[in-house]
């Protein structure tokens, strides 16, 4: 079968090894689903063709296994285990591979250690419905490849830390050797983490409460005493003095991995606050907090700013005609759309149903609209397969403001939503300033 027609239309492809009768009942649906989210499903029920396949696959693409596969072509031999390993070690290992596995598999201990072993790139359980592992496979075609960079602040000496793993893991290590104006640092850099070495500790002890008594000190910021080593009393007093947490010197890729893991579990909380689940953008809460900061940075360095609110057009209309569902759709497609038009420095950002915010960094008036209209060219021209074969276009409106005629972030947005407003008003598919 040829799948050039596909092929042109669908650049980005998830390729699925199954057993037959799993690619006959499901084929249709999942291929439909995936269409709506713009990518193209491939099906294979041989673990040779599938080799095949993968050798010329594209680089996005992704590879999902069904389990039942695997076990399948097992059974035909006396060695279970020995023989599972072995397809395993078939799967080319310079690729990651989702498995679809069943409830009795996932919970087979040394399975789920072969799998991890073998590229997992994430497993799901069956049964899952086709559209459930269609929105699964496209969020990881969205995923972010940039990860987000963490800030730790020490009092004391960071030679205790291993800075080359922390730095592969985008955690910036700040030294600083004065108790005294450590709170001021803090309240500059925000960072993530404090961490005060014992020696500064037991000289100054009134610094946990004076960097937690500021204002506009991060409420989600961690503060860890380093302890050269165990010490009842002296941890008994940090803790009360309100230390969250007391690590122990030991070695330097220890501590940084401590360090590191700490890291992603504040990263995680930190995202669940204030980042959209189903885009993965800032929500209103997380893009007000950064956009403060962006403003007074912007001031500072007397950097131009501009602001807009972005808005799909006749949404009500899609998600009556086509089902809430594909509404969503829309909106995931429009925010990896503005995703690739943002900058280093810019924000974006999901405010709520098809409402978006972005704030982009040193940018002139005139450069801010077209960029605008570029993003609405670039989303105007996404075409979603609302039916097999049946293809439509959407649009969306956008209104801006700028520094520094406006200065804070609600004037920002309070012009730029009447600026959208107007764009309504005149027929929609356009950007007003
Ligand atoms: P306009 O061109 O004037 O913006 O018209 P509109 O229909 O887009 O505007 P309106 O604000 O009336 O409709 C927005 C709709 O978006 C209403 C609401 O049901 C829907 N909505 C809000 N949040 C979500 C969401 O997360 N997913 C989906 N699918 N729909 C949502
Ligand atoms: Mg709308
Ligand atoms: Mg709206």
């Amino acid at each position: 079968m040829s799948y050039q027609d596909d092929d042109a239309l669908f650049p980005r492809k998830a390729y699925l090894l199954a057993q037959t009768f799993f690619i006959q009942d499901n084929r249709d649906e999942l291929t439909q689903h995936a269409h709506k989210y713009d990518f193209d499903m491939l099906f294979f029920d041989q673990m040779a063709d599938f080799k095949m396949a993968l050798h010329q696959a594209p680089h996005d693409a992704l590879f999902v296994v069904d389990l039942d596969v695997l076990s399948s072509l097992q059974k035909n031999d006396g060695n279970r285990t020995l023989f599972l390993r072995d397809l395993f070690a078939q799967l080319p290992d310079d690729r990651d591979y989702v498995y679809l596995q069943t409830e009795r598999q996932s919970g087979r201990f040394l399975l789920q250690q072969m799998l991890v072993e073998s590229n997992c790139l994430a497993f799901a359980d069956k049964p899952i419905a086709n559209e459930k592992l269609v929105e699964k496979l496209f969020n990881l075609f969205a995923r972010s490849r940039h990860a987000e960079s963490s800030m730790v602040l020490m009092l004391g000496d960071t030679g205790v830390f291993d800075q080359s793993l922390l730095a592969t893991r985008n955690i910036r290590l700040v030294e600083h050797g004065d108790a005294h104006t450590l709170h001021r640092l803090a309240k500059q850099l925000q960072p993530d983490v404090v961490i005060i070495d014992e020696r500064h500790y037991r000289q100054t002890d009134a610094i946990v409460p004076i960097l937690k008594r500021n204002l506009e000190a991060d409420p989600s910021m961690e503060i860890i005493l380093l302890l050269e080593k165990s010490d009842e009393a002296l941890s008994r007093k940090a803790v009360s003095d309100g230390f969250d947490t007391i690590l122990l010197g030991k070695a330097a890729d220890i501590l940084s991995q401590q360090l590191v893991n700490r890291l992603s579990k504040i990263r995680l909380n930190q995202d669940l606050i204030s980042r959209d689940r189903a885009t993965g953008l800032l929500n209103k809460v997380g893009f007000q907090q950064r956009a403060h900061e962006v403003i007074m940075m912007a001031e500072a360095e007397g950097k131009p700013l501009g602001l807009a609110v972005v808005d799909i057009d006749k949404f009500k209309t899609i998600n009556d005609t086509w089902g809430h569902h594909f509404g969503d759709i829309v909106i995931k497609r429009l925010s990896l759309t503005l995703g690739a038009f943002m900058g280093p420095h810019d924000l974006l950002s999901r405010f709520g149903g098809e409402e978006f915010v972005v704030l982009v960094w040193d940018i002139t008036p005139e450069k801010m609209l077209e960029k605008l209209n570029a993003m609405r060219e670039a989303f105007g021209a996404l075409r979603f397969e609302v039916e097999p074969g049946e293809f439509r276009q959407f649009s969306f409106s956008g209104g801006a403001s700028f520094t520094p005629k406006f200065t804070t972030e609600t004037a920002l947005f309070l012009e730029a939503d009447a600026m959208l407003y107007q764009a309504k008003q005149n027929g929609r598919n356009r950007i007003c300033a």
